[in-house]
């Protein structure tokens, strides 16, 4: 019996991928013994922290990491760091910003829910451009000493900046350029790109493409930034006479206490298991899809088969991976009334709602295992046809 039937909650179908409302991919075995083997000692959790980052820097080809809870958490940790740049009194202070750098420069383009992660650390979020161009100049004056970042969101279309022109202008004036690289990575190829065009810090999530815990992410950047994370983060119930900071202080700091960023603590096992699903990654890139393609082909098998829903296959320009675009308009059914219909089931079942403004809902098939394919695609006809029936 799992925890699941033990408290009546229903598993479900996801058809929407690497969704945290569905709780994320299933993980690998070897994810989770690791993650098993993490639990069972205590350990300093800086000095882990800084073994872990040294390894997935190398894995990775970067110049630092810090492992978080969420690429949403990287981004708060990313943007406290350009705020209070290290001083103790300044992360204390947070997230009241006097006397410190407390803009954030961003794209309209680039706006997001997300952007919560960026405002909660005190700052301010200033607005350039519009939805779809932004000009140069209208980045350069803005950026005074009251401006702590620019954050940049790759993926996004129009006449806007560049990633090269937004860190050659902003690293003109000093500023460090932060990118939300939530869904791009994998492939890691993309996250080398960021960097090689002038990224300072990128958070990418642990539980999307890489297929660690669902709970994890990496904070990337250069270690001037990385090797001071620990202190917006960690558990600092240190005395200052006994503390010993496991970074370069160039003078005897006073500890700052808990800081602004510890509500978004990372245990062991997050680590272990990013740490072992990063470096299945590495060893197979791609290897993990190879199941959720399989899955993908069921369901257009069965779709198929019904000739009741057409559909096409396409790839997912941030994840990487092929997905399905249903044509449910052309099925004769409404979107919603499908997604209603589907959630309403003993065995719920999920598709992505991302294209239902024009009557497409899609399959996202990273989270289906063996069997999930056909079921899911067994559900969609069986819906289709009852509100055809219905409407008939
Ligand atoms: C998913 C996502 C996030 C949040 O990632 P978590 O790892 O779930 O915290 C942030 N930004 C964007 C653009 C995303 O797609």
């Amino acid at each position: 019996m799992t925890v699941y039937d033990d408290l009546g909650v229903p598993t479900v179908l996801n058809g929407v991928g690497p969704a945290t409302r569905l709780g994320g991919l299933p993980l690998h075995p070897e994810v989770w013994t690791a993650m098993q083997e993490a639990v069972a000692q205590s350990v300093r959790m800086d000095v882990l922290q800084q073994a872990a980052g040294r390894r997935l820097a190398e894995l990775l080809g970067v110049p630092g990491v810090y492992v978080t809870s969420g690429a949403s958490a990287a981004l708060f940790l990313a943007t406290a760091a350009t705020m209070a740049r290290g001083r103790a009194e300044h992360i204390d202070q947070l997230p009241r910003t006097e006397g410190m750098r407390h803009k954030v420069v961003i794209q309209s383009a680039h706006r997001d829910p997300y952007d919560h992660a960026i405002t909660s650390v005190g700052a301010t979020l200033v607005e350039i451009g519009y939805p779809e161009s932004t000009h140069p100049g209208e980045l350069e004056r803005v950026l005074d000493d009251e401006v702590a970042a620019v954050v940049f969101r790759p993926g996004r279309h129009g006449n806007l900046l560049s990633l090269e022109d937004t860190a050659r202008i902003a690293h003109a004036h000093g500023i460090p350029v932060i990118i939300d690289g939530a869904m791009f990575v994998p492939p890691i190829e993309r996250l080398q790109a960021f960097f090689a065009a002038g990224a300072d810090l990128v958070a990418v999530s642990g539980g999307k493409g890489l297929r660690g815990p669902q709970a994890s992410g990496l904070l990337c950047g250069r270690p001037e930034f990385i090797d001071v994370i620990a202190l917006y983060h960690q558990d600092m119930d240190e005395r200052d006479v006994t503390w010993l900071p496991n970074h370069d202080a160039t003078e005897r700091m006073t500890p700052p206490r808990h800081g602004s960023g510890r509500p978004m603590k990372v245990g062991r096992e997050q680590i272990a298991g990013l740490l072992t699903a990063v470096e299945r990654y590495v060893r197979d890139p791609g290897g993990d899809e190879r199941a959720g393609t399989e899955q993908l082909g069921e369901v257009e098998r069965v779709l198929g088969e019904s000739g009741i829903l057409p559909f096409s296959r396409v790839q997912d320009p941030a994840l990487d991976v092929p997905y399905l675009q249903l044509d449910v308009r052309a099925a004769g059914v409404e979107v919603d009334d499908v997604v209603l219909a589907l959630a309403r089931r003993s065995t719920p079942a999920y598709v992505g709602e991302g294209e239902a403004w024009r009557g497409v809902l899609t399959v996202n098939a990273m989270a289906l295992t063996e069997g999930q394919g056909a079921a899911l695609a067994a559900a969609l006809v069986e819906v289709v046809q009852g509100l055809r029936g219905a409407a008939a």
